[in-house]
């Protein structure tokens, strides 16, 4: 205990754009939490269960939708509500669902991914023409297109809505069915201006996330038809995510769907400040006209050591940005972040870059680390 004070005594103050998911609930989301009305949410019994599920289906214009645990349990329930054995889908090559998920589509569906390079995580129909593969009986069914807005590892890039109607349109004439990971679709949504119904009408289901930048502590929401979320709720309670009185986080989630949208906007100027301040520092490389929503992705010069030695360098000094590849870092802004804060970051990469960090030995966490 007394180690442990003196330790943290001797910390700087710590700037953490990690992740947007390191965000705590605000008193307003914990008072939702706490008066939520409550039931048994696996008989549908939870009001503000049901209240969230009603919620989605009318932003989203569609039938059904269903709470899960995370985004990769829903991601994963919209696989296999798709797919059978056997299957594959078709992913842009940087996909959480094919990259971020413990092999979830291999392990849980009997589901290959036909990993396809795009641009900026995006899948254009140029790309995808082809894929599809023959009525043969050597060759396993394409069943499945998985698009995800905004692109995580592609660089927090929103999809433009023609390109979202273009490819599902290609998609829905070659019989496939897409899923949507949305874990940051109202990222998306504000920096694009299209409206959730007007992106949903093209897609047959979309998992969303609410512990990124809407700032719950868990949950995710899974949507789509009567059919097809009646059969993903079976596969919730396979996976162990029917819940019983889940209205507690679920009320967070409501609150987030009414406070925490449009605030996003914030996040994503604060991304962008971000970016401008790193972008004149010697030894960076980041163009600023990527950085779109909330994620902030930059390369260091590898004659000064690579993304998890600098990323060792900024913990020291109380900033907390992951590395995302040998040479690549994400920095992500959040409700948890402000103005100040992100500035204050960039000068703290100013000064370590300054300082040289090769010497260090890297130290990554997170679903980039390697060895
Ligand atoms: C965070 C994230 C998810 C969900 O991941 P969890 O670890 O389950 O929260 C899914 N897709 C993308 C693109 C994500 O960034």
């Amino acid at each position: 205990m007394h180690s442990l004070r003196k330790v943290m005594e001797n910390m700087p103050i710590m700037i953490d754009m990690f992740s947007d998911t390191v965000t705590r609930p605000t008193p307003g989301m914990y008072e939702a939490m706490v008066s939520a009305e409550i039931g048994d949410d696996m008989s549908a019994l939870d009001p503000t269960v049901n209240r969230l599920e009603a919620m989605a289906c009318e932003m989203l214009g569609k039938e059904a939708a269903v709470f899960a645990c995370s985004g990769t349990q829903s991601n994963q329930m919209g696989v296999k509500t798709h797919c059978n054995p056997g299957d594959e889908l078709l992913i842009e090559t940087r996909g959480h669902i094919a990259n971020f998920e413990a092999g979830g589509p291999a392990a849980l569906s009997g589901v290959t991914c036909r990993q396809i390079p795009g641009h900026n995580g995006m899948l254009d129909i140029e790309q995808l023409e082809g894929m599809i593969r023959a009525d043969n009986q050597h060759l396993c069914i394409t069943r499945l297109l998985c698009l995800e807005n905004t692109t995580n590892s592609g660089g927090g890039r929103a999809y433009p809505i023609e390109q979202v109607e273009r490819v599902c349109g290609w998609a829905h004439d070659n019989g496939l069915k897409v899923h949507v990971d949305g874990a940051r679709l109202f990222n998306a949504l504000v920096a694009t201006g299209y409206s959730p119904a007007e992106f949903a009408q093209h897609v047959d289901t979309i998992s969303i996330c609410f512990s990124k930048g809407l700032g719950c502590p868990m949950g995710s929401i899974l949507v789509g038809s009567g059919e097809d979320i009646r059969k993903a709720r079976r596969i919730r309670k396979l996976f162990g995510g029917a819940l019983r009185q889940a209205g507690v986080v679920a009320g967070a989630a409501v609150y987030a769907l009414e406070n925490n949208i449009e605030r996003m906007e914030v996040d994503h100027q604060n991304a962008k400040a971000f970016a401008e301040a790193i972008s004149g520092i010697d030894g960076i490389q980041i163009d600023v006209d990527e950085v779109e929503t909330n994620l902030v992705f930059f390369e260091v010069d590898p004659q000064l050591g690579d993304a998890t030695q600098l990323s060792t360098k900024l913990r020291e000094n109380g900033v907390k940005i992951g590395a995302a590849g040998q040479y690549r870092l994400r920095a992500c802004t959040h409700l948890d972040v402000d103005r100040d804060q992100v500035l204050q970051a960039a000068e703290t990469v100013q000064q370590c870059v300054q300082e040289g960090f090769a010497d260090l030995v890297g130290s990554a966490t997170g679903p980039y680390a390697r060895g």
